[in-house]
């Protein structure tokens, strides 16, 4: 089946007591059994529910990958990769990472003796295998990054993990399954926060992961029941009824980002415009390549100072200032002191994400009235 088709049906069939063409939302935290160890498949909520195991399966679907594991927010999926790892081991990484992912690796994962390097935008898989240490376990790789919008090459590098035993990870939040399939290009698992585009209505938080392996999956499987970051039974069913557009919506936020960056570019105030899909981009043939559209994320950097900065959010009428991305409505985010603030700013600033960097989530509102806001608010 292809994509959209499985976006809808994937893990749902009608319900079969009452014939319900939409799952259920089984708001139960436990279940009857008739007998000592007799039950239907569900014992206890954290570890399954059937309103989670169908958001589960098409979860997997939409990656085209095995298994499918739903959690509270994206952040949980990632702790539980990293549950995976001993102290003493060591992961690598990219450079421009969401900022909670830095943080986590930084202040969280160090504590318990797992220590990360990144890599910046123009490392070449030379400088990544030049990297590994005898104690790497892991290459955590993000693209397109948030906020930068960098690519890796997710083939060429799983290429070189896989030689030296790596288990290879890929955030795809950013594109979605619908323009990126990193498990087809050689990833091992695959992280989202659903929070974005897979649920798409900014109106729930969550995460995923999709793989292949059956021996991983019993691994991140018995995490995620022992240490308890699971959605709750309505948000699964709303993650699994935003999933139903995902199609439709990311053609359309894709369209209206090319429009935009295509109308930022041309902008007098405008510095530099980050996004995959113009040629101008350092990675545009790997996008070309890699994904199968450029995503609805657009970053700039604005020509002048914070304080440009601070007095042009306040004039946006139709984009909003909030943090987050991916829901039908455009966003405009100042990453410096929103979104990736938990990274020291000098760090922040030689990785390129300056006081003058904003970045916008474009939603899926006719285009004309995003350039007209984007055109008063930089006049
Ligand atoms: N990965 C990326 C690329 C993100 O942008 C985010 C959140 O912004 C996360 C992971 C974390 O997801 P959540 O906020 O659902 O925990």
């Amino acid at each position: 089946m292809k994509f959209a088709t499985r976006a809808i049906n994937a893990g749902q069939e009608p319900d079969p007591s009452t014939g319900a063409i939409m799952t259920p939302i089984f708001q139960t935290s436990t279940y009857a059994q008739s007998g000592l160890g007799e039950h239907k498949g569900y014992e206890y909520s954290r570890s399954g529910n059937p309103t989670r195991t169908a958001l589960e399966e098409c979860l997997a679907a939409l990656e085209d990958g095995k298994y499918g594991l739903a959690f509270a927010s994206g952040l949980a999926a990632e702790n539980t990769i990293l549950s995976l790892r001993n102290a003493g081991d060591h992961l690598l990484s990219c450079d421009d990472l969401y900022g909670g992912t830095y943080r986590l690796f930084e202040r969280v994962m160090k504590r318990y003796h797992v220590e990360a390097n990144y890599l910046s935008a123009t490392a070449s898989v030379q400088d990544y295998e030049k990297a590994i240490r005898p104690n790497t376990r892991m290459l955590w790789l993000e693209t397109p990054t948030n906020p930068l919008l960098n690519l890796v090459d997710i083939r060429a590098l799983a290429e070189m993990a896989h030689q030296h035993k790596q288990i290879v990870v890929v955030d795809n939040t950013f594109a979605s399954p619908y323009f990126q399939q990193p498990l087809h290009l050689g990833a091992d698992i695959v992280v989202h926060s659903t929070t974005k585009y897979i649920n798409g209505h900014s109106d729930v938080i969550g995460g995923a992961l999709v793989l292949n392996d059956a021996e991983l999956h019993e691994a991140l499987k018995f995490h995620q029941n022992a240490a308890g970051g699971v959605p709750g039974p309505f948000d699964s069913w709303l993650t699994l009824r935003g999933i139903k557009t995902l199609a439709v919506r990311m053609r359309q936020h894709a369209e209206n980002a090319m429009s935009v960056a295509r109308f930022l570019s041309e902008h007098p105030r405008v510095e530099k415009v980050y996004y995959p899909g113009l040629p101008s981009h350092p990675d545009y043939e790997l996008a070309r390549r890699q994904m199968s559209g450029f995503g609805g994320m657009v970053s700039f950097q604005l020509k002048g100072t914070y304080d440009d900065v601070a007095r042009i959010v306040r004039r946006f009428e139709v984009f909003e200032l909030a943090e987050s991305l991916g829901g039908v409505e455009s966003l405009v985010c100042h990453p410096a002191s929103m979104t990736h603030a938990s990274i020291p700013r000098e760090i922040r600033e030689a990785r390129g994400m300056t006081e003058t960097l904003l970045r916008l989530s474009i939603g899926i509102e006719d285009s004309e009235d995003l350039l007209a806001d984007l055109e008063q608010t930089l006049a």
